[in-house]
């Protein structure tokens, strides 16, 4: 009953509010064709993680269409977007994974997947973690897609936040937010080091900007005994 309400009620707001584009404000969607092709395409010159062999990152964080869109996702509650984030991704986190398993020499079946958890304030606080919808929809895409069933493959619980962080300004240098994202995360105590056993991890992230928080995470899976190549990095956009 609550999801025929629920789906009844979103119907009538389609109707009376129908979905605005957030780059070009064109009546449909969240985000048109064009605009998805303009963000696509908009590709960073240079960026700060070219040294990290282990993180790739899909889109420019600098484009302003991307920036609202993220923005939304995260401060106004509209969960519906990660189904556009995620098709934006969608190819280039394909080629990713197929780069992954080139240099690791590993298969698709030992792909784990984790996303950068958040603590439960900010889960009370947002209603959910956009790391793990984010990689919920990119791994639906790709089964439709690509016919690539990585369904099993999420460890949403490994990777745990323990600590509540402040949120990041941009103000903040590289050293201060080393400080704050210190120790903040931990393995959950129900994993067996027999688990990680050939493992490939793969950390995901919405976005990133010097890749602090995926040292720390990797900090972690190094600490409970995984080696340091089989962690690699994702992060929607840089
Ligand atoms: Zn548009």
């Amino acid at each position: 009953m609550q999801n025929f309400l629920r789906s009844t009620r979103n119907k009538l707001l389609e109707i009376f509010f129908p979905e605005i584009c957030f780059g070009c404000e064109k009546t449909g969607k969240m985000l048109c064709e064009e605009c998805e092709e303009t963000i696509k395409n908009n590709k960073r010159k240079k960026t700060n993680l070219e040294n990290i062999s282990w993180v790739y990152s899909g889109l420019n964080y600098q484009n302003h269409i991307l920036q609202k869109i993220f923005y939304a996702f995260k401060y106004s509650h509209t969960k519906s977007l990660s189904k556009y984030l995620a098709k934006l991704v969608e190819k280039d986190f394909v080629d990713f994974l197929k780069k992954v398993l080139e240099e690791s020499g590993s298969e698709y079946k030992n792909l784990i997947f984790i996303p950068i958890p958040i603590s439960k304030k900010r889960k009370i606080e947002r209603d959910y973690n956009q790391s793990e919808i984010l990689l919920e929809e990119i791994i639906k895409i790709i089964k439709e897609k690509d016919g690539l069933n990585l369904q099993t493959q999420s460890s949403l619980d490994f990777l745990l936040k323990t600590k509540h962080t402040i949120k990041f300004a941009s103000t903040h240098s590289r050293d201060e937010r080393e400080k704050l994202i210190k120790n903040v995360f931990s393995i959950n105590p129900k994993y067996s080091k027999e688990f990680t056993k050939d493992k490939i991890f793969i950390l995901l992230d919405d976005i990133t900007t010097t890749g602090t928080t995926f040292y720390e995470a990797r900090k972690n899976l190094m600490d409970f005994g995984i080696p340091k190549n089989n962690i690699y990095a994702y992060a929607l956009a840089h």
